[in-house]
């Protein structure tokens, strides 16, 4: 099947262009996402980059196309880094179990299924694949191996296996870090001991060293891989060697996703990755969050403070994916305020009597929703058009609450949560009907003994101009 052109325009990263997104396969986008080192709890900054791969996601489908989305879950193999990009220090999911003194595939497990719990409470679609690292070592093995039979790759003295940068002439595509820009660090020349033959090499299988947990043997020696294999590994595998959206956040870009496109593209001969997409890093209350500074957020931290977790999904979409942002306690107690009113208003619109649906104005405001959305994915702007649609007093209730509803397969805040209809009893809707009549007739009298006897089956009513509407009292 030939090529198909989505419509959708999103900044990739590669070519500094807002760049269409096509369906190489002419059947469903192949979507990667680098999924988390399951060491610790992700916090609400690395789940900004998880919603980005959700709403690129649902933007596809949106728009009328298929998608698979594969991402990562790192459980081996991600060392800490230096300011070079170069791994360093000790593997972060093998020195969390040291320090806890426990299994690390136990940590491993824990942090994913908080993982997986953190993105269902931001209604995040699921992946099709989660694959572990640890689980694909087979496949990375092979992937070695054949770097290594086209000199891509070769065996250190060290016993480890080294990409050769070198043989990548484009190396430094994405990230500007062009090789004879990157100059020789202090660290390899006192660690490494000339195991590698150049100092941008990087590390595609580890001796095992000392190490006795997570290692595996391999042609090489026991050992494990390196971090930056298993992304080239997964997504050629699950993805058929082609991916039309490749995410990630920014930090990302360098050395791990410049080094993942020198060995897939090594492999396959072909440029693997046709879309890079990076989402910016997320400052809370003005500063970066980390551990040192004492201002890591938890999701779970925000649902502890009571508010709804899918405020935080309502402050990344009034902030544009490519645009550093500052989160604060304050602005999510904002949005929680509006996805809260967003529901309530939904519920009054709904049962309002006089259920006229605009159709022409409700497919133009979406059709334009939808413009925006493939213009980069401007969620900030149609948030404000959301906002003004709900003031607007030209525009029928139900029509807003058919708009609403339908946008929400793209937001997903929740906006029909509360929807009480289904546990409205027979009498309940016939105490109702009967006093919409009894209003439309000016019975007034009629009409506040029926809305006595509703109080009594803890139904509230209230009146507008636009019509009855009803709340259960809690
Ligand atoms: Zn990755």
């Amino acid at each position: 099947m030939s090529e198909m052109p989505t419509g959708i325009k999103i900044f990739d990263t590669q070519s500094r262009t807002n760049k269409e997104i096509s369906l190489s396969n002419g059947q469903y986008a192949r979507v990667y996402c680098c999924g988390p080192t399951v060491y610790r709890d992700a916090h609400v900054g690395n789940l900004r980059t998880f919603l980005l791969s959700d709403l690129i996601t649902k933007l596809i489908i949106f728009n009328g196309f298929k998608v698979k989305v594969i991402q990562n879950i790192t459980d081996v193999g991600h060392m800490g880094e230096d300011f070079e990009g170069n791994e360093v220090g000790d593997d972060k999911v093998v020195a969390e179990a040291k320090k806890e003194k426990i299994d690390p595939f136990i940590i491993a497990r824990k942090y994913e299924d908080l993982f997986h719990q953190d993105l269902a409470r931001l209604n995040i679609e699921p992946a099709e694949v989660y694959p572990r690292a640890s689980e694909e070592i087979e496949g990375m093995q092979e992937l070695i191996a054949g770097l290594i039979k086209s000199s891509h790759a070769y065996v250190g003295s060290d016993k480890s296996v080294y990409f050769d940068a070198q043989t990548f002439p484009s190396y430094g595509a994405i990230s500007g870090n062009k090789l004879d820009s990157l100059k020789p660090g202090h660290r390899y020349e006192y660690h490494d001991d000339g195991a590698k033959k150049f100092h941008a090499d990087w590390a595609l299988w580890k001796a095992a060293g000392d190490r006795t947990t997570m290692v595996w043997d391999s042609p090489w020696g026991i050992g494990f891989p390196g971090w930056h294999i298993e992304c080239s590994a997964m997504s050629m595998h699950y993805l058929n060697k082609k991916v039309d959206v490749h995410i990630g956040g920014i930090d990302l870009r360098f050395p791990h996703h410049e080094n993942e496109r020198a060995q897939s593209n090594a492999a396959s001969g072909d440029e693997v990755v046709d879309h890079w997409v990076h989402g910016e890093h997320l400052l809370f209350e003005g500063r970066k969050m980390s551990k040192s500074a004492g201002n890591v957020v938890l999701l779970q931290d925000v649902i502890d403070r009571g508010f709804d977790p899918l405020a935080v999904r309502l402050c990344f979409l009034e902030n544009r994916y490519r645009s550093q942002m500052d989160l604060s306690w304050e602005s999510i107690a904002a949005a929680d305020t509006t996805i809260k009113r967003w529901r309530k208003k939904y519920q009054e619109w709904r049962q309002v009597q006089d259920a006229h649906v605009d159709t022409t104005a409700a497919d133009k405001f979406i059709a334009d929703v939808i413009a925006d959305l493939n213009d980069d994915l401007d969620t900030p702007r149609v948030i404000v058009k959301l906002r003004s649609l709900e003031k607007d007093e030209s525009i029928s209730p139900m029509t807003k609450a058919n708009i609403f509803e339908k946008l929400d397969e793209f937001f997903s805040l929740g906006i029909m949560r509360g929807d009480k209809k289904a546990e409205l009893s027979d009498d309940a809707q016939k105490l109702l009907d009967a006093r919409n009549q009894a209003r439309q007739n000016k019975d007034f009298k009629l009409s506040d003994q029926l809305r006595d006897e509703l109080a009594l089956l803890k139904i509230r009513v209230s009146d507008s101009p636009e019509g009855q509407s009803w709340e259960v009292i809690p």
